[in-house]
């Protein structure tokens, strides 16, 4: 097996795997959407009762929408995940009371009228975990209504709530191959008119598959040219796959990760059949 990648930027990774199959592909799917750890608010404390500020103006401790709501909310913001740095709670050293090496601790103090915006997620300590995508709105409060909120955030995996998902938009394809019979080619160039995403290109008087990465298999070139002359078939060992994430992970880690995850299990698996063999 081999992975070329095509794109790998801190959100999105796009590549191929070919000598693969999708059974292979379906499994590293499904591994990167819910195995791979991520860290996700997941305990939030609502102060309740008068909030004073310095000016001894009285605010209410509410906001327009339910708590539940707004906790829901900010458990969906990306929380920056140092994996090498955190364990998973339940795991931790410190029996899952919650510790610097198993949760992350955020403030939230704002007076309306404002916009609560993810930005004003303060961490507790290390100035590394403020929230980098800082201008997700979470609440809007009126005049007199104010919010004081901590909130913990802690590692979790996809498969126990959609707010613990490393990845997004995971999906394969099959790469597409490709075959023009030369022969019989009349070089209209109606097949490079018609292909939807710029596939195929005349150079030098012949019709030549530019960027086959780019097919989406629709089929558009080979209706509109005689029989037989564009043969386009989807290649199940060869396979396009893609995914982006939400930033509190970058692309290239959760590729890792989910390949390490891949591994392991292999190899438990391979030392149960040995054990069974004995
Ligand atoms: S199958 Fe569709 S996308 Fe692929 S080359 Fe033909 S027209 Fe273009
Ligand atoms: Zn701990």
């Amino acid at each position: 097996m081999k992975i070329d990648i095509l794109e790998m930027t801190p959100t999105r990774a796009k590549f191929v795997i070919s000598d693969t199959n999708p059974a292979f592909a379906n499994a590293l799917r499904r591994t990167i959407v819910a195995d791979v750890p991520k860290m996700a608010i997941d305990n939030v404390e609502f102060h309740l009762g008068p909030i004073m500020d310095e000016k001894n103006q009285t605010f209410e401790s509410v906001s327009p929408m339910f708590d539940e709501t707004v906790a829901h909310r900010l458990g969906l913001i990306p929380i920056p995940t140092d994996l090498s740095a955190f364990n998973l709670r339940a795991k931790c050293t410190c029996g899952g009371e919650g510790c610097p090496s198993c949760t992350i601790m955020y403030s939230l103090n704002k007076k309306g009228p404002c916009t609560v915006y993810s930005g004003d997620l303060e961490p507790i300590g290390d100035a590394k975990f403020r929230i980098k995508d800082d201008l997700i709105p979470v609440v809007k409060l009126a005049e007199d209504q104010a919010l004081l909120i901590y909130a913990t955030a802690e590692l979790g995996t996809g498969k126990q709530h959609a707010k613990w998902q490393g990845a997004l938009g995971t999906g394969y394809r099959y790469f597409a191959k490709i075959e023009i019979e030369h022969s019989k080619c009349d070089l209209g160039g109606s097949c490079v008119k018609v292909c939807p995403k710029g596939v195929l290109a005349k150079e030098d008087r012949k019709i030549v598959v530019k960027h086959p990465e780019r097919c989406n298999l629709c089929n558009s070139c080979v209706e509109v040219c005689d029989a037989g002359v564009i043969r386009v078939a989807g290649d199940p060992t060869k396979i396009l796959f893609k995914f982006e994430t939400d930033g509190a992970l970058q692309a290239k880690e959760v590729l890792v990760r989910g390949l390490k995850i891949l591994e392991e299990r292999f190899e438990n698996l391979r030392e149960q059949i040995s054990s069974l063999e004995e």
